[in-house]
């Protein structure tokens, strides 16, 4: 776990926010993956997975409560999670500002024409270049087509590692852009789905409002989740 923890980033949210509207200003592109111990785990045993994970090109922002901690463990002090909610959120704000471009690619077709909606409504200085459902058969031929159209941004909701790996992919051939895996976030960001309460948010106790929400996703959080912590505590 030590040599994904160790490539962490390590500045506070506010900070990552700066070298994201440099990274817009510039036309200059970033392949943004929020890790939590999920990833990690998947890490282990998937070589595809590891290998964007080791790429220091890429950059790993601390999505998990777990994954400070942990890092905080190897010595390493990061003093906030950065969210791919969060980070959703602020880059539709700034692209709302400044006019920039975006492709939405993931989730349901109902949640995805209803983030159409709000954004539309909300963000209205937004050029959305276009907008895809995940569930879509040649997801590669959507990348390639979004690469292409060279957005400011482009938000994937796939889920990891599906969205880590499809962006890999086409990645290389983008020319700028912000590209960044969200997994259940248009789910939120549309409405159909709450984000957790403030409270749990600031006690960092997120993972148990979904959970309780979605009792489903217990086994995962126990076989990505808890696995974790016994290999922190254990130095593995
Ligand atoms: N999803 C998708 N295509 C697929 C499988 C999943 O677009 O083939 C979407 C799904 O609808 C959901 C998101 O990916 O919106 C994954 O959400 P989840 O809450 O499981 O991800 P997490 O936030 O836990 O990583």
């Amino acid at each position: 776990m030590r040599k994904y923890l160790k490539l962490i980033y390590q500045d506070p949210k506010e900070t990552f926010y700066q070298e994201l509207n440099k990274c817009l200003e510039n036309n200059t592109k970033k392949f943004i993956i929020t890790v939590n111990p999920e990833t990690l785990m998947m890490s282990e045993s998937d070589k595809e997975l590891e290998k964007i994970i080791l790429n220091k090109e890429n950059c790993l922002v601390p999505d998990g409560i777990s994954i400070v901690k942990a890092c905080k463990k190897i010595g390493k002090y990061i003093k906030e999670r950065i969210t791919g909610i969060e980070i959703s959120e602020y880059l539709l704000k700034i692209a709302n500002e400044k006019g920039y471009s975006l492709y939405l690619f993931g989730a349901k077709e109902e949640v995805i024409e209803q983030l159409v909606i709000k954004i539309k409504k909300e963000y209205p200085n937004i050029t959305l270049l276009g907008y895809q459902n995940g569930y879509v058969e040649n997801k590669e031929k959507v990348m390639k087509k979004i690469v292409s159209m060279k957005p400011d941004i482009c938000l994937i909701a796939m889920g990891i590692p599906m969205q880590e790996k499809l962006i890999n992919k086409y990645f290389k051939n983008a020319k700028k852009g912000i590209y960044i895996g969200v997994g259940g976030s248009f789910d939120v960001l549309s409405g159909i789905k709450k984000r957790a309460p403030k409270l749990f948010i600031k006690l960092n106790l997120e993972w148990l409002y979904r959970i309780i929400k979605e009792p489903r996703r217990l086994k995962r959080f126990w076989n990505n989740n808890i696995k974790f912590l016994f290999k922190i505590r254990n130095k593995e």
